[in-house]
């Protein structure tokens, strides 16, 4: 059965798998790992907007990849992942919310054949099997990495996401306080992403996703998103960085180097910018600075091959931040 509902608080009162652009989740329906009642999103007014607000960007949740790929207003490290992710038919329909919410590409959670900690089984079974593009810090029972472009590009501009107050979503309680009347609740962006983990562990209902607020980058920062894939495109990346730079008069004053496809959610690299605050941003220093991307690693048997991708990623972002006006 699919519904349509024209008002949020239809969703929350009735059970369903939502539906946005539908690339990830027809995938699933095919396959017959996504089963059950469908919420269509197509009906729901009011998220399809990008605005200006105080302080930044509100991004409603079915705001397409193309969308804010293209919109001029949206930070350039951000604006750079959601034009580099995918495909321009994916991009064209498939959503921000969708895309923060998709479920992981290991194999064995998207074959029905098998039963996963992500399906209801006991085990991870890519971590005694094959895990060539998995993890390579080790931080969960589950070694798929976080699949979401957009999770990682919106974690380096400090995102916080407004979610559908819907009974059961308690999960989302690491939130900024109690939401003004009539308003939904906004929480950071890693709560939210935990959430929707747990959800998918079997663990709560994952949360609705009604908008994203990106906050206003200082003036003159620089950016930069590099991805390294297996392919020349439509490819979900081996590793992905994110990183914004301030330089003024000639030392980087701020930094922040967010990396995905290594682990199990997008993860910040504190180092790496510790490396680069204070000096110049110049070829030695930010190949310094890079190298400490892989630290704390722990590569499963086949996924070491990743650290010098990473590095190298996070090396050539820096560079070409660096380098932007
Ligand atoms: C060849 C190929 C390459 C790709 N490469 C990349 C890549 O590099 N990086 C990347 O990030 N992605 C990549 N993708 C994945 C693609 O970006 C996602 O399939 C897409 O973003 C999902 O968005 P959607 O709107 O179609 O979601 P849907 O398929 O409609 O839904 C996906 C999930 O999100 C949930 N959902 C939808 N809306 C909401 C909401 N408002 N609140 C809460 N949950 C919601 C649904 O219930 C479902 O579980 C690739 C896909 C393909 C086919």
């Amino acid at each position: 059965m699919i519904r349509f509902p024209t008002d949020i608080a239809e969703i929350a009162s009735r059970p369903g798998e939502l539906r946005a652009g539908g690339t990830d989740l027809s995938e699933r329906r095919r396959s017959g790992r996504s089963r059950g009642p469908l919420v269509d999103l197509r009906d729901l007014p009011g998220l399809g907007a990008i605005e200006l607000v105080d302080g930044g960007l509100r991004v409603g949740a079915k705001v397409t990849i193309a969308a804010l790929a293209a919109h001029a207003s949206v930070p350039a490290g951000l604006a750079q992942a959601a034009g580099g992710l995918a495909t321009p038919q994916i991009r064209a329909v498939a959503t921000v919310a969708g895309n923060l919410s998709q479920r992981v590409r290991c194999w064995y959670f998207r074959n029905p054949e098998f039963s996963c900690l992500q399906s209801g089984g006991t085990s991870c079974l890519a971590r005694d099997g094959d895990h060539l593009y998995h993890s390579c810090f080790d931080d969960q029972a589950c070694v798929a990495p976080h699949p979401s472009t957009l999770a990682c590009a919106l974690l380096a501009y400090d995102a916080t996401v407004e979610v559908a107050e819907a009974p059961g979503a308690g999960q989302v309680a690491h939130g900024a306080g109690a939401p003004a009347a009539g308003q939904a609740p906004l929480l950071p962006l890693a709560g939210v992403l935990a959430s929707l983990q747990a959800a998918h562990f079997g663990r709560g209902q994952p949360p609705m996703i009604v908008a994203l607020r990106v906050p206003t980058p200082a003036a003159g920062e620089r950016a930069a998103y590099v991805r390294a894939i297996a392919r020349a495109r439509a490819e979900w990346p081996l590793a992905e960085v994110v990183v914004r730079l301030s330089v003024v008069d000639g030392l980087v004053t701020a930094a922040r180097v967010v990396v995905g496809g290594v682990a199990t959610v997008p993860i910040r690299r504190e180092a790496v910018e510790a490396a680069l605050v204070g000096g110049a941003p110049d070829e030695g220093r930010i190949a310094a600075a890079a190298a400490l991307a892989s630290e704390g690693a722990r590569p499963l048997p086949m996924t070491g091959y990743k650290l010098p991708i990473l590095v190298g990623a996070v090396r050539e972002a820096l560079e070409r931040a660096a380098g932007a006006s």
